[in-house]
């Protein structure tokens, strides 16, 4: 038997129309036999709302605790409207909020931005399972856990942690994310409007996409997707849980440490204010791309410019490098430096401070390092590759 947990958006519950489509869109799927848990947000902006009139009303002395209480109301009104919307169509269901007996979200007591306790959370879980095997569907608030009696919140955008972590916990078949877009479309829909719908995602762009301020999907929500799990987020407006849309699939073997397999060799283009000119760095790329050479990351500084490409293509590059420098009027000379070992660092544990850190403690110099807010791009001497491989695996561990 199927388990999904389907999570509805503010929008997609934006009016009582919607509510009524969505609730029927449940009570289609309960009928073919798949047990449902479903996660709602507030309806519309009411969270929005609920913040904009608390900090007009209080203007200090206002409690973490008491904003989280505050806040969750939009949370906890719409799986009330939801759960009575599922009996009035004949579908046995109970709303579940944080102060219910069978609350699963668990966190620690960080109210506006809690962190979730798994293995609290995995025990409570099973409440939700006990309703569904009595064929009852559970509404529970997005957004929301618990701590010792309290509300408290997962982060603006955490219905979709809520979906993706239930899902995890009753090793769901499906989490659908319903919502007011398609699904991930090439770039924001508000911004550029001829975007295009993705068939897939995988996991890691996905997160990469949201850390980037992607809205589409919380980034910590894929941190509970299950390689097993099927997951897609549709649109609303389909009225339909079997709607297409995009599926996001994976993750595949997650390397927090990535050790690219052989020596990357890098080449430094010197010349004069190649920040201040137009077409270095494309034209340097080109010759490249011409000859079918992959670039790994390109350094442009004000007099120099250094590539980063494997080994076994460097003597080919370093040849059409020079013919270009000499018939070039803004580069002057090119040289190639010892190989270097490309590190790629996804480990949460590991910060550009610690990174930073444990490479000065060891007397280690990287020759670049490139942090982005999901990845940071290392490259040491080669010969120190095993040495900084168990630094790194050691504080990773
Ligand atoms: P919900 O309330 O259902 O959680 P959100 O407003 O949080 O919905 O997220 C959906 C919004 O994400 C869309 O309306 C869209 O403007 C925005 N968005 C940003 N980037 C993308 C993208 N690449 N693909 C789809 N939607 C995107
Ligand atoms: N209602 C909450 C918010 O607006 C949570 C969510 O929608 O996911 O941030
Ligand atoms: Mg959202």
């Amino acid at each position: 038997m199927d388990l999904i947990v389907a999570k509805f958006g503010g929008t997609s519950v934006g009016n009582g129309k919607r509510i009524r489509k969505a609730a029927e869109s449940v009570a289609r799927e309960y009928k073919k036999g798949s047990e449902i848990v479903v996660v709602v947000s507030a309806v519309n902006k009411t969270t929005d709302d609920l913040i904009n009139i608390t900090n007009d009303a209080i203007t200090c002395n206002l409690t973490e605790k008491q904003h989280a209480e505050i806040v969750g109301m939009g949370e906890r009104t719409s799986v009330r409207l939801f759960s009575a919307t599922l009996e009035s169509l004949g579908i046995k269901s109970l709303f579940i909020d944080p102060y219910s007996e069978l609350w699963p979200i668990i966190t620690d007591s960080n109210y506006m931005e809690a962190r979730i306790d798994l293995d609290k959370t995995k025990e409570k879980v099973n409440n939700l399972k006990s309703l569904l095997d009595q064929g009852i569907v559970p509404v529970v608030c997005g957004f929301l856990g618990k701590c010792k009696n309290q509300v408290t919140t997962l982060g603006r955008g955490g219905s979709d942690i809520t979906a993706f972590l239930i899902g995890e916990c009753l090793n769901a078949t499906e989490v659908i994310i319903v919502t007011d877009v398609d699904g991930v479309l090439s770039t924001d829909p508000q911004k550029i409007s001829e975007a295009e719908l993705l068939e897939s995602i995988t996991v890691d762009e996905m997160k990469t996409l949201a850390t980037h301020g992607a809205q589409v999907l919380h980034p910590h929500a894929l941190d509970y997707k299950h390689p097993k799990i099927d997951a897609k987020i549709i649109n609303y407006n389909k009225e339909d849980l079997k709607a297409e849309g995009t599926y996001i699939t994976g993750p595949k073997d997650y390397k927090p440490i990535d050790l690219y397999e052989n020596p990357v060799a890098s080449i430094t283009i010197v010349g004069k204010s190649l920040l201040n000119k137009v077409g270095i760095v494309s034209a340097l790329s080109n010759i490249l791309l011409e000859n079918g050479i992959n670039l790994f990351k390109m350094n442009p500084h004000h007099n120099s410019i250094t590539v980063f490409i494997d080994s076994e293509d460097a003597d080919k590059a370093y040849e059409l490098y020079h013919d270009h420098v000499v018939k070039s009027e803004d580069l002057s000379s090119i040289s190639r430096d010892k190989d270097t070992a490309m590190f790629s660092i996804t480990s949460p544990e590991i910060s550009e401070i610690t990174l930073a850190n444990l490479l000065t403690e060891n007397d280690i110099d990287a020759v670049l390092i490139n942090y982005t807010k999901t990845e940071i791009l290392l490259f040491v001497e080669w010969e120190f590759k095993y040495e900084v491989s168990k630094l790194l695996n050691t504080y990773k561990n």
